[in-house]
């Protein structure tokens, strides 16, 4: 099979000085990932360690599943002074043996920091040392922050992976580790074509459950599903794990390539590796064509949110015929980020971190078709006439590997589509 992708560009984004910003941002904390975590690890439970505004976040972010069976909550610590520290890790202990004798299905409890200045005093990696000693075997104590001061909405799950790799076993086995919490049926998708090939064992990080353990050490290579997931992939390297540097698995070519990379690293032959994967990248390639009509010759700017801006522009502008004009990010990891940004061709700004005000600025000058957003700037754009895309859909939504392609797609030509039906209405 050949490839039908543009050729890379003779000059990509690898060189491009980066703009870089360090004012007010706006983007939502790290407690987000809790409300995709607790799916994906079914015997997890995540404390988070906060204020009344944190137990509201997660209450509003996690909408209808607070009906379901909870397994995440907020110790509510309130404001005091000093002296009450020590009277605040006798509350958390108290609250958490309370929990675990109700709970007997807990088998990790997460200790999640969040920004007041109490919980920021509170030593929370000491007092799950303590609980794990109490606990254990039955209960694993971890801990990580997801204050809003220290992490955007997508590093909470990156803090979350990279406590959990400390405690795995030392390994010597040669495996395949996949990094991401990925919807189930996205990660089935990803490991039947990986075994199709003969690539394996694979292993999963996070684990759907404690038991499902495995180890870790230098024949261990690992590829990441997620640009975020920094901290995890040095927590994995520390403990001699290898990365596979790939474009991310977004759209026909990126999901090509980042299997191409674990493939070669597995040494599967290109025959085997065209026959597994040349139908679903023909129905990737047919419904990203589809969804992609109202996209093409259209401009997009990213204001630095998900991080994973620069892929979802690597697709834009090669899948879908898209310009990109401003490619922001929280953080640029360049050994993470490198394959896409080979492939991103030279002329949008690449911008890490946020000025939102001057950000704006740039945007309004700029009159994008359309705008990646958080939730806090989407409006006021719209009612400058703008369209805009909330980025945190991209996370809550599958978007992954070939039979995602085209509602990829299709989740950015949505808000055109809504645009242009409004115009036709105002004109009647
Ligand atoms: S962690 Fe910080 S930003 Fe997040 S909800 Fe709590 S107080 Fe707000």
């Amino acid at each position: 099979m050949t490839d039908r992708f543009a050729p890379p560009p003779s000059r990509g984004c690898s060189d491009t000085p980066v703009l870089k910003q360090r004012g007010q941002h706006e983007v939502f904390c790290g407690l987000t990932g809790i409300i995709w975590l607790h799916r994906k690890m079914q015997d997890a439970f995540f404390l988070v360690v906060g204020s009344r505004t944190c137990a509201h976040l997660l209450q509003s972010a996690a909408g209808v599943m607070i009906f379901a069976e909870p397994r995440f909550a907020t110790a509510i610590l309130e404001e005091t002074d000093l002296a009450g520290l020590a009277d605040a890790q006798d509350e958390l202990d108290r609250v958490v043996g309370q929990l675990l004798e109700r709970r007997s299905d807990i088998r990790q409890l997460f200790l999640v920091g969040s920004c007041p200045s109490e919980v920021i005093k509170l030593d929370l990696s000491r007092a799950a040392a303590r609980m794990t000693e109490k606990f254990a075997p039955r209960v694993r104590v971890l801990n990580y922050s997801g204050s809003g001061i220290e992490t955007t909405f997508t590093q909470g799950e990156d803090a979350c992976l990279a406590s959990m790799v400390p405690v795995l076993p030392q390994s010597a086995a040669r495996e395949l580790l996949l990094v991401g919490a990925l919807p189930d049926v996205v990660e089935q998708q990803a490991v039947g074509l990986l075994e199709a090939m003969g690539v394996g064992p694979i292993r999963v990080l996070p684990a759907a459950s404690v038991n499902d353990s495995y180890g870790i050490g230098e024949n261990t290579v690992f590829a990441l599903t997620q640009p975020f997931l920094t901290d995890t992939h040095a927590a994995l390297e520390r403990r001699g794990a290898r990365h596979i540097a790939a474009p991310f698995p977004f759209g026909e070519e990126g999901t090509t390539a980042w299997l191409r990379a674990v493939a070669s690293e597995f040494g599967v032959s290109q025959e085997l590796f065209d026959t597994v994967t040349e139908a679903p990248r023909a129905r990737a390639r047919k419904a990203v064509a589809q969804a992609s009509q109202s996209l093409n010759g259209k401009s997009v700017f990213f204001f630095p949110d998900s991080q994973l801006e620069i892929p979802l522009a690597r697709f834009l502008t090669r899948e879908c015929g898209m310009t990109a004009i401003e490619v922001g990010v929280p953080f640029l990891h360049r050994a993470v980020m490198a394959p896409d940004l080979d492939l991103l061709a030279q002329g949008p700004v690449i911008a890490e971190g946020q000025d939102v005000d001057k950000q704006l600025d740039r945007c309004r000058a700029a009159r994008p078709d359309l705008s990646i957003c958080g939730l806090g700037l989407a409006n006021p754009l719209e009612a400058e006439g703008l369209t805009t895309k909330w980025s945190i859909e991209l996370v809550f939504t599958p978007v992954h590997f070939y039979e995602q392609a085209g509602d990829l797609a299709g989740l950015f030509s949505r808000p055109l589509r809504r645009r242009n039906l409004l115009k036709l209405e105002a004109a009647e």
